[in-house]
C-alpha cells in the first residue's frame, strides 16, 4: 500500500484510455493531459495561540480548463503533496467531463493535520490560504469547494476572504457553502444519492431488483451513509457496514438512519461495532463488507481496497464506488472478467460535484431551486453520465473504468481540437 502514487496511478489510467481511443497524435494529447496548466503553491502564515508563527504549505492545482472554469475541492491533511494535488486535479477534469457540466478540473490541498489546531487558527489558515490563491481563482476561472476535512463554515471563510479582495460578494467563487450563504439544497446527500442512482443503474444492467437486493457498505462517513439511506428507501437491504473499528453484519437489514443516528447523536464518537442491533461484529476487521456474498457493494472509505491479490474474493455482483480509488487497475481487470458491474468512483461519486455546480448556476442567477429540482437534476445527470459510460463499455469492449475514462477524456480532447490546442 505504501507504493500507492496517486500521480503515476492517474497517468497510467490516461495513457490507457488514449491508447483504445487510438488518436493518430497519441503522444501529443498525453503531453497535454498529463501535466496540469498551472499550479501554485503558497506559504501559510498563521499566529497561532501561543504567539509563535507556524507556516504551512498550500497548493491549488489546475489541470484542464478546455471545457469551462477549474473545479474541485480543498483538502486539509497532513499528508497533502504537490504530486497527490496534481492526480487530484487530473481526477476531476474527468469527473466534470463525464457528468457533462461545463468545467475543467482543479483541486487544492494544505499539509496540516486541521484537528490539531483552535478553531481561530483554522480560520487564519484558511482565510490566509484562500487569500494566496485569491490572484488565480474567481467565479470564471476556478471555483473551489470542500473535500477532505474541509467543510461549509469554511467555504463560508473562503467566501468571505475573497469577496473583500474582490470588492464585492463572489457567491459563485465556492461551492458547498452554508445554505445561509446561499449553498444549495441536496448539497449535503448529494454525493451518496448519486451513488445509489448509479447502484441502481448498475442493478438494472446486472438483472437485480432493488427489492430485497442485498448491500454491503465498507464505510459510514457521509457518503456511506446516504447511499445505504436512498438504496434503503428503495426497498434494497442493508446487510453489513464498517468503519474504522470494524464490521457489523445482520441479514435481516439495519436501519441505515437508526445507525448513523447511533454513531453520531452522543457526545463520545462512537462506531458501527457497537451498534446494539448486530448479528454478527468482526472488531477490527474493516474489509469484511468487500468478501461478502451480496448483490450491491459500496466501498465508502479509502483507496487501494480491491487489489490484484483479493479481487478473486469479490463475491458482489454490483460496486459502486462513493470512494476515490477503491479498485486497482489489476482488480478492475479480474472484476471485469468475471461480468462484475461496476460503476466506477468519478461516474459513481460525481453527485457532490454536480450539486456544487447546480449552485453556482443558481448563485449566478439569484434563484433558489427547490430540493425536488435539486434532486431531479442530478439523478439525470448520474443515470446520463452511467449510460455514456455502458456504450463506450460495449463500443470498445473494455472495463468499466477504462470506458468511463474514455468517455471523459474524448469529451476534453473533442474540445481541445475544436479550441485548436491540439
Ligand atoms: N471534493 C468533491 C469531489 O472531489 C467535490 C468537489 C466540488 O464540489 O467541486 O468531487
Amino acid at each position: 500500500m505504501s507504493t500507492y502514487n496517486p500521480y503515476e496511478e492517474a497517468k497510467k489510467q490516461l495513457k490507457k484510455a488514449i491508447n483504445v481511443l487510438n488518436y493518430p497524435d497519441r503522444d501529443s494529447v498525453y503531453a497535454r493531459l498529463s501535466v496540469p496548466e498551472r499550479i501554485l503553491e503558497v506559504a501559510i502564515p498563521v499566529k497561532m495561540d501561543d504567539g509563535t508563527i507556524k507556516v504551512f504549505k498550500g497548493f491549488r492545482s489546475q489541470h484542464n480548463s478546455a471545457r469551462g472554469p477549474y473545479k474541485g475541492g480543498i483538502r486539509y491533511h497532513p499528508q497533502v503533496t504537490k504530486e497527490e494535488v496534481i492526480a487530484l486535479s487530473m481526477w476531476m477534469t474527468w469527473k466534470c467531463a463525464l457528468a457533462d457540466i461545463p468545467y475543467g478540473g482543479g483541486k487544492g490541498g494544505v499539509a496540516v493535520d486541521p484537528h490539531q489546531l483552535s478553531p481561530r487558527e483554522l480560520e487564519q489558515l484558511s482565510r490566509n490560504y484562500f487569500r494566496a490563491i485569491a490572484p488565480i481563482v474567481s467565479p470564471d476561472i476556478d471555483i473551489p469547494a470542500p473535500d477532505v476535512y474541509t467543510d461549509p463554515q469554511i467555504m463560508a471563510w473562503f467566501f468571505d476572504e475573497y469577496s473583500k479582495y474582490a470588492g464585492y460578494n463572489a457567491f459563485g467563487v465556492v461551492t458547498a457553502k452554508p445554505l445561509e450563504l446561499f449553498g444549495s439544497l441536496g448539497r449535503i446527500y448529494s454525493t451518496g444519492y448519486g451513488t445509489a442512482v448509479a447502484a441502481r443503474e448498475a442493478a438494472k444492467v446486472a438483472g437485480i431488483n432493488l427489492q430485497g437486493a442485498t448491500v454491503s457498505i465498507q464505510g459510514y462517513g457521509n457518503a456511506g451513509y446516504y447511499a445505504a439511506k436512498f438504496l434503503h428507501e428503495w426497498g434494497a437491504k442493508i446487510v453489513a457496514v464498517s468503519d474504522t473499528k470494524g464490521t457489523i453484519i445482520n441479514w435481516n437489514g439495519l436501519d441505515p438512519d437508526k445507525l448513523h443516528e447511533w454513531k453520531t447523536t452522543k457526545s463520545a464518537k462512537r462506531s458501527v461495532i457497537d451498534y446494539p442491533d448486530a448479528e454478527q461484529r468482526l472488531e477490527g476487521d474493516t474489509t469484511a463488507p468487500l468478501f461478502l456474498n451480496v448483490d450491491i457493494l459500496i466501498p465508502a472509505a479509502l483507496e487501494n481496497q480491491i487489489t490484484g491479490e483479493n479481487a478473486d474474493k469479490v463475491a458482489a455482483k454490483v460496486i459502486a464506488e462513493a470512494a476515490n480509488g477503491p479498485t486497482t487497475v489489476e482488480a478492475d481487470e479480474i472484476l471485469d472478467k468475471r461480468g462484475v458491474i461496476i460503476a466506477p468512483d468519478f461516474q459513481a461519486n460525481a453527485g457532490g460535484v454536480i450539486v456544487s455546480y447546480f449552485e453556482w448556476v443558481q448563485n449566478r442567477q439569484g434563484i433558489s431551486w427547490t430540493e425536488e429540482e435539486v434532486k431531479r437534476r442530478l439523478e439525470g445527470k448520474i443515470v446520463a453520465s452511467f449510460h455514456a459510460m455502458y456504450e463506450a463499455k460495449q463500443k470498445y469492449n473494455v472495463d468499466w473504468r477504462t470506458a468511463a475514462y474514455i468517455v471523459a477524456v474524448d469529451r476534453v480532447v473533442k474540445a481541445m481540437r475544436l479550441r485548436g490546442w491540439l
